[in-house]
């Protein structure tokens, strides 16, 4: 067989099927690597699998350089893994999108019929109905198992004011989880009150795992070193897990070592760690080497064996039965026309710390850092300082948008886009979120210890060496009081802000104007 540069260990480890001998395919995604979320027959009849690597998908937008080496690196695993189990593998790589490589097995082995499952994402799934409709007798699509709510049962609902809460309740009775009979543990839903601690010195940071590199991902990364050099991030000191296998190892370890002290700390951030209690999942559950069900189904175990306390298990149930599926739901029910949505008609570029995390506010320093390097940062630093930020400088949403989704590990546009035009920057005008996720530099003092090492001060309200979210916040709510006074909480704010002397006012104002002209932007 031909060489083919990059793909040596694939060729090594998979013998090569010729499409021609089979009858029933099915194309499996990057982001579908788990044959338990596939139906039964597919490990029974053990059709010809095929995987598809697409430059073009890849070179779409700017992809962090250790994201193509995860998505890459475990769908080549998961290939290896289907062939040793018996599966016959074509792998095959393309310049051209899946569908265009598809197209042409479809038209060179004219008895081969095509099963795909419907993909998380739009453009992909446009591509492949698309296909379908060409080869309207030989091409099938089988529903997405790779989620626990059906889409089709709470769509509709997702315009008329229907909150993330009510789902949540509604899933966690159907799952079961944590509940007794129809009531839940504890007698709450939501134990938050007590999730809003800071972390303190005393408490100490476990160590997470990380994986040395083997063959098949030392040749991904050269791939990416070389195909896609100018993306964003670095391949240096990649340590994600690549197998189910490892992505179990740190589940296993996230509940072991960290899951109790989840809840208390999960809105607190600090110098001293990138994700603290958190679990750094998504990245495994957004590609299916771990299924929603598996996490949840351990996080109750401990709870029930008094490793855990409630707090923390219901805050982890919830996000993920709750706000992950929930978002998906918004995602299917919003699209295309929410790509665009721009409530405050913010038009500022991004602004280029986003891209050098060369800045001297420590917070956004802190949560830049990373995500240039790794490509993740944790939920509070997303939402209450990097999307804050953006919201407070007056920035397009839409490149916040597209920042977020080629920057993190775990985007997909099914979940970062929810996320960033529904949740942080309210570009939806409140469909997700009852009202805008802003706040000055007073909140981020609290939950983190970034303001005692920042070159600005967090006591001065205006002028050159105060903290820029101290006025930025004051600002935003006078230039948007129609929408803040919209909602009783953030209206309380408007009040706040109309009550201070017509000085402080000016001078929130002009130090406004003064900090968002002077940025440089992309
Ligand atoms: C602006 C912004 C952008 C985001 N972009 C993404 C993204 O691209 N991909 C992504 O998976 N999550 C995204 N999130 C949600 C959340 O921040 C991440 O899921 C979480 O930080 C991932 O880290 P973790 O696994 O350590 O999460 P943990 O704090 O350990 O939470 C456990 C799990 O819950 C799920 N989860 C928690 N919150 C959410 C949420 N709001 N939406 C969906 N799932 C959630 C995740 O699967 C996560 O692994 C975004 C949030 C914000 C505010
Ligand atoms: S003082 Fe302001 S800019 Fe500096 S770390 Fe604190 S919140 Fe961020």
């Amino acid at each position: 067989m031909k060489h083919r540069p990059y793909l040596t260990q694939i060729d090594q480890n998979i013998e090569r099927p010729d499409p021609q001998a089979h009858t029933k395919a099915v194309f499996i995604l990057h982001d579908q690597l788990n044959l338990s979320a596939w139906p039964k027959w597919v490990q029974k009849e053990k059709p010809l699998l095929i995987f598809i690597e697409s430059e073009a998908k890849g070179k779409s937008r700017p992809y962090h350089k250790k994201k193509l080496i995860y998505v890459l690196s475990s769908m080549r695993h998961f290939a290896s893994e289907c062939s040793k189990q018996g599966f016959p593998v074509f792998y095959h790589s393309t310049v051209d999108h899946y569908d265009k490589a598809l197209e042409k097995i479809l038209e060179e082995h004219t008895g081969l019929n095509l099963i795909y499952m419907t993909p998380s994402e739009w453009n992909t799934r446009r591509r492949l109905s698309q296909l379908k409709n060409k080869f309207e007798d030989r091409c099938s699509e089988i529903r997405n198992n790779f989620f626990l709510a059906d889409v089709n049962e709470y769509k509709e609902n997702i315009t008329k004011g229907y909150r993330m809460e009510f789902f949540y309740r509604e899933i966690r009775k159907k799952t079961g989880y944590l509940m007794h009979e129809n009531e839940p543990e504890g007698g709450e839903w939501n134990y938050d009150e007590q999730n809003r601690k800071k972390l303190t010195a005393k408490i100490d940071l476990p160590e997470i795992k990380k994986f040395e590199p083997d063959e098949i991902t030392r040749e991904v990364t050269d791939l990416v070193e070389k195909n896609f050099s100018d993306h964003f991030g670095s391949t240096k000191d990649f340590g994600l897990a690549v197998t189910r296998k490892q992505a179990q190892i740190l589940l296993d370890e996230f509940i072991e070592k960290r899951l109790d002290q989840f809840g208390p700390y999960e809105d607190a951030m600090s110098v001293r760690g990138d994700t603290l209690f958190h679990s750094g999942l998504s990245v495994y559950l957004n590609n299916g080497l771990l299924l929603p069900q598996e996490i949840c189904d351990k996080a109750q175990l401990a709870y029930e064996n008094g490793k855990a306390r409630l707090n923390s298990v219901e805050g982890l149930i919830r996000q993920i039965i709750g706000w992950r599926e929930f978002v998906r739901i918004y995602y299917e029910a919003m699209m295309p026309e929410v790509r665009n949505a721009n409530h405050f008609n913010s038009r500022n570029s991004l602004p280029e710390i986003y891209w050098t995390g060369d800045t001297n506010m420590n917070c956004m320093s802190e949560c830049l850092r990373p995500v240039i390097q790794n490509g993740y940062s944790h939920h509070i630093q997303r939402l209450m300082v990097l999307s804050n930020f953006s919201n407070l400088t007056e920035t397009d949403p839409a490149q916040l948008n597209e920042w977020f989704w080629l920057a993190y590990t775990d985007a997909y546009e099914w979940v970062v886009l929810p996320n960033v035009l529904g949740m942080s920057t309210y570009a939806d005008g409140g469909v997700l979120a009852s009202k805008p996720y802003i706040a000055g530099g007073n909140y981020i003092n609290k939950m983190s210890d970034y303001c005692k090492e920042c070159s600005y001060s967090i006591k001065e309200k205006t002028g050159e060496n105060a903290c820029p979210f101290n006025y930025l916040y004051w600002n935003f709510i006078d230039q948007n009081r129609d929408t803040m006074s919209s909602n009783g909480r953030s209206n309380f704010m408007v009040n706040m802000y109309d009550k201070k002397p017509d000085e402080e006012k000016k001078e929130i104002r002009e130090s406004s104007i003064r900090f968002i002209e002077n940025i440089k932007r992309m």
